[in-house]
């Protein structure tokens, strides 16, 4: 049994999952935050059906968690008195999440000391996040010091770009000195629904034509050709693209000069504007989006505006990623929007009739937690719901490396 720890650090919290990679079945998942706080909080759960699994499904301990080393104690604590035993399912290895890979990092990677100085390095192109996964390394490895540690790069599966859809039309020289071009995220995601599609549709991966709509709290797009990126919303940050929770996504770059002249803004200021008071939020005052549709439903026209914006956008990238493709043969929806909110779906393939999207509006009423078809019979295109998995992603890519 290939069993991994998968670890996804934040600054001031980490998430995990034990996962059996033959059963693509999760063993235990937790979440250990507000590191560094007075109070710290740890969650345990265990779901039922585990082996070793105690019969409380959920543990939670409010403790002070000075730093990820000592998160990582209370997550062995938590393992040791909740279930599974890790000595009865030992981990094969370690495999963490990380952020920015750069152009250096286009495949998961064994971490030794040096790809650590270089997660470090590239911590000028993703300061709130490679620091904050490092963090998570470092301490793991202390905690889990004779099994491999790999990283997964969200940015890896963009690697296949090409050079004209990854470079901006700036001035050569100075976008190679300050590593200014595409990298694209979610990668991990993409890679997964991409391939689960194919899997859905019984057809091999390198003969697809795919657009990939990851809509969560964070949104961007993929064009999958063959089972390649050759095109993504998101940047050399996660800011380009679509319209996100509370990130603006594509906005003329003038606009940030023009609020700096006029409005007065730092840098700084334009920062925080567009990464964490804009999108729907800026739009709507509400960063959730079932909260929008709701007040959209009960007639609150400013929310029904946001989310025709929020479509909107969508539908340009689905045309411009079909005119990139050469014509289109699925589109997923994932994450929590993409999976949950029919209404987005609806609003998002509105009027494509004519590029052969037809929606099934009965298809795509019903929520369910597996891959399915929302498509007519007749529609050219396969429209699917793929719920994502990048923590099963992780640990598979994790186990693919170990074992060489
Ligand atoms: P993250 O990007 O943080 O991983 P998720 O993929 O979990 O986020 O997506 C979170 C978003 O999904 C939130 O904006 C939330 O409102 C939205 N969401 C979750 N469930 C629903 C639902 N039933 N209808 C509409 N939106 C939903």
């Amino acid at each position: 049994m290939d069993v991994v720890l998968v670890v996804n650090s934040g600054s001031s919290s980490f998430k995990y999952q034990l996962i059996d990679v033959d059963a693509s079945r999760t063993l235990a998942s937790g979440l250990v935050e507000r590191i560094g706080e007075a109070e710290g909080r740890a969650v345990h759960k265990v779901p039922q059906d585990a082996p070793g699994g105690a019969s409380t499904s959920e543990s939670e301990r409010t403790l002070p968690i000075p730093d990820h080393t000592a998160g990582f104690g209370v997550m062995l604590e938590a393992f040791a008195e909740h279930g599974p035993s890790l000595e009865e399912v030992p981990p094969v290895a370690v495999g963490h999440r990380v952020v920015q890979g750069g152009a250096r990092f286009f495949e998961p990677t064994v971490i030794t000391d040096l790809v650590k100085i270089n997660i470090d390095e590239l911590s000028s192109l993703a300061p709130l996040h490679n620091p904050a996964n490092l963090q998570g390394i470092v301490a793991a490895q202390a905690a889990f010091p004779d099994v491999p540690h790999v990283a997964v790069f969200d940015t890896a599966f963009h690697q296949t770009m090409p050079p004209s859809a990854y470079t901006y039309a700036i001035d050569r020289e100075l976008a190679e000195k300050h590593r200014v071009r595409r990298y694209g995220f979610h990668g991990t995601s993409h890679r997964f629904v991409s391939r689960a599609a194919a899997e859905f549709l019984g057809r091999p991966v390198e003969e697809l034509r795919q657009i990939v709509l990851h809509l969560g709290n964070g949104a961007s797009a993929c064009a999958v050709d063959g089972g390649r990126s050759v095109e993504t919303s998101m940047g050399m940050t996660p800011l380009e693209g679509l319209v996100m929770g509370t990130r603006s996504g594509d906005i003329d770059p003038a606009v940030l000069l023009h609020l700096q002249r006029r409005a007065g803004l730092s840098a700084d200021d334009i920062d925080d504007l567009l990464n964490k008071r804009s999108g729907m939020l800026g739009l709507t005052g509400r960063g959730d989006l079932r909260d929008i549709e709701d007040a959209s439903e009960a007639g609150d026209e400013t929310a029904d505006f946001a989310l025709s914006v929020y479509a909107h956008r969508i539908r340009s990238y689905i045309g411009a990623y079909a005119a990139q493709l050469g014509g289109v043969d699925v589109i997923s929806f994932t994450a929590g929007v993409g999976e949950n909110s029919p209404d987005i779906r609806g609003r998002a393939l509105a009027g494509l009739e004519w590029f052969g999207i037809e929606l099934d509006p009965e298809r795509n009423a019903p929520r369910s937690r597996v891959a399915r078809r929302i498509s007519t019979d007749a529609s050219r295109v396969e429209v699917l719901v793929v719920p994502t998995n990048e923590e099963l992603e992780i640990a598979r890519q994790t186990v693919e490396v170990v074992a060489g």
